[in-house]
């Protein structure tokens, strides 16, 4: 599974998205955040993982994440934001939607849950930022619902893929866990854990996605901390990238 260029491409062969749709994230313990290191570093990253699947990292759109409950219908507009600055991301964003073709939806994490969507003929995409205070905000169902609003499809043909993220093996929660995420806590000799990605999947049910259209990669950002950047293994600043996008001009 793992690609030894340092990253995964969620591709046709999976029938997991339509042939139209690039579907990656990183798997390699190079830093995307310009908050953690220099400039120049995180810059030759981003291109690198970008020429790698033949994109242009001046189509990328970063938000600036902070596991609220926004979604930004992102547009041609937005082209570049927070592609060679933190601060020019869109402020105050926790998910992306688009049906524009070309734009590459990209996100920055290290253990919070990246969800990406796209539409089953590939129609529009979606990547959400899903740690437990965004998803208590709805954020998976808003993403959601506005896909379905914007572009007029339905969430029925929305597939899903959850990138690497926190397993219930390593997600160690406090007791004040229990009041608001009972049913996906798991409890280990007095030790809560929260399951994010059953909890997400429940949240991707609801709004309509069908189970067979979610993927899991089933990969733990802690447990596979020497490919993943993990904030609860000691990454507090750099991150992994996730992005996705429409092909076309
Ligand atoms: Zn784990």
């Amino acid at each position: 599974m793992y690609n030894p260029k340092g990253l995964i491409q969620i591709c046709k062969s999976n029938n997991i998205f339509p042939e139209n749709i690039i579907a990656a994230f990183s798997a390699s313990k190079l830093n995307y955040d310009y908050r953690a290191e220099s400039g120049n570093e995180v810059l030759k990253n981003r291109k690198d993982f970008f020429r790698q699947l033949a994109l242009d990292l001046d189509n990328a759109v970063f938000p600036i994440q902070v596991h609220k409950a926004n979604v930004a219908i992102v547009d041609r507009k937005d082209k570049g934001r927070g592609v060679f600055s933190f601060e020019q991301g869109i402020a105050q964003t926790d998910a992306l939607i688009t049906n524009v073709k070309g734009l590459v939806l990209c996100l920055l994490t290290a253990d919070c849950l990246p969800i990406i969507f796209a539409e089953s003929n590939g129609k529009a995409i979606g990547i959400v930022h899903a740690g437990w205070k965004g998803i208590k905000l709805g954020i998976i169902e808003k993403t959601i619902q506005a896909m379905v609003d914007q572009f007029e499809i339905k969430s029925k043909d929305i597939k899903a893929v959850f990138a690497p993220a926190i397993g219930s093996c390593c997600y160690e929660v406090g007791p004040e866990f229990l009041e608001i995420f009972s049913e996906d806590i798991n409890s280990r000799e007095q030790t809560r854990f929260l399951d994010i990605k059953s909890l997400a999947k429940k949240k991707c049910l609801k709004s309509g996605i069908l189970s067979a259209s979610i993927t899991d990669v089933s990969i733990c950002t802690r447990c596979s901390n020497d490919k993943f950047f993990s904030y609860r293994a000691g990454d507090y600043l750099k991150r992994m990238i996730s992005v996705v996008a429409i092909k076309g001009e």
